[in-house]
């Protein structure tokens, strides 16, 4: 029959919306990694575990010690906009942990099977619970979705079977398990850097080896020597750089204060692409802006088509980061960005060039 005019507009059903939502934050294994991670962090964990089967879409596994989480906040826990981290909207922009609008849980169980083994301290046992579609659900279909008692550490496990598995458009975006490995492994070697205190480690299940291992109550140096190598720790140098407070001002009285610190490697280092690290209050996230401006000041010291190491940690007022920009989001602006960036570029082409013109004052390892 020929077309009559418009078709009806209906409303999509709920768990579409729910899963185009998720799609949002949780883009491929290592993205729900990094949430976890960060959650795991929160929670005051000192040791992280991760087990990844089949580049994390067909298992991905976090182990930590942290607080756990209370049995009675079990059934919410997947819901979205549940968070222990945020209660009124002032908080949000004085927050200073990693997530906090209880998105993650809520985004991973609409997209894949989540699973929790926890235990605070105060309980005498752990306690399992599955969630589908952001609720509490059975083991399977019929069985009872009451948290069910188990042997357990105190601690938190997040276990996250088969992403994606009602997306298959997302899945088939996604690269082959060996790719979707490697970003895991990035995302894991780039927050033990940061956490040099926590002990970090990721392996595929069923498999003897550690393809990461990191102590505890390490420093920044030693963590980057073991995952980075020699070549560079052996080449790295340290700069700080901070706005200037005015004479007898806190520096938490002032919204536009902020610190950094950085870790580069000196012109004796080469590599063929840059490898940047850059952690804004504690998240990893990416700014395309500040990687060039630090790229550019290796420029003129560096044979062409060679790159440096960098790692860089700043820490700015919560105030000034820009709430518009989806806090999931990886890319980050914040307030004075241009004239933060030239700052931190300053710091580092000093340090380069008191570096070049005195051999003498090379980093000892
Ligand atoms: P958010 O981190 O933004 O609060 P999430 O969905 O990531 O939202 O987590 C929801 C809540 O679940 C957190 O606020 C926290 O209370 C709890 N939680 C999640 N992961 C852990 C963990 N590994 N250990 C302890 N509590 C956790
Ligand atoms: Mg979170």
């Amino acid at each position: 029959p020929e077309p009559s005019g418009p078709l009806p507009i209906k409303k999509l059903h709920e768990s579409i919306i729910n899963r185009i939502a998720a799609g949002e934050i949780i883009h491929r294994p290592a993205s729900a990694l990094k949430e976890l991670i960060e959650n795991s962090l929160d929670a005051g964990a000192t040791s992280i575990n991760v087990t990844v089967k089949d580049g994390g879409m067909k298992l991905l596994q976090i182990q930590d010690n942290g607080c756990g989480i209370r049995k009675v906040d079990l059934p919410i826990l997947a819901e979205r906009f549940t968070t222990s981290k945020l209660s009124t909207f002032s908080d949000l922009s004085r927050l200073t942990t990693y997530g906090f609008r209880g998105e993650a849980l809520a985004s991973i169980s609409f997209v894949g099977h989540l699973s929790v083994i926890t235990k605070t301290k105060a309980e005498t046992c752990a306690w399992k619970t599955h969630y589908a579609d952001g609720i509490l659900v059975g083991e399977r279909p019929g069985q009872s979705e009451e948290p069910k008692p188990c042997a357990g550490n105190d601690g938190t496990t997040l276990i996250v079977e088969d992403l994606f598995y009602n997306t298959p458009t997302r899945l088939s975006a996604l690269r082959s398990s060996s790719e979707e490995y490697a970003r895991i492994l990035d995302v894991v070697t780039k927050y033990a850097v940061h956490n040099p205190k926590v002990s970090f480690s990721c392996k595929k299940a069923g498999s003897p080896s550690l393809d990461i291992s990191t102590p505890s109550s390490s420093q920044i140096h030693n963590t980057i020597k073991l995952l980075y190598g020699h070549s560079v720790a052996k080449e790295l140098v340290h700069a700080k750089a901070s706005s200037i407070s005015k004479k007898g001002e806190k520096k938490s009285d002032n919204p536009e204060a902020w610190a950094a610190e950085v870790y580069f490697t000196s012109a004796n280092y080469q590599a063929k692409k840059m490898i940047f690290l850059l952690f804004i209050n504690h998240r990893l996230v990416e700014s395309p802006r500040m990687k060039r401006a630090v790229e550019g000041v290796f420029t003129p010291v560096l044979p062409k088509g060679s790159a440096p190491f960098v790692y860089l940690s700043l820490l700015i007022d919560p105030r000034s980061i820009d709430v518009n920009v989806h806090p999931t989001k990886r890319e980050v602006h914040f307030l004075n960005e241009d004239a933060i960036i030239e700052k931190i570029a300053d710091g580092i082409q000093e340090t380069l060039a008191a570096q070049s013109n005195s051999r003498s004052f090379q980093y000892q390892t």
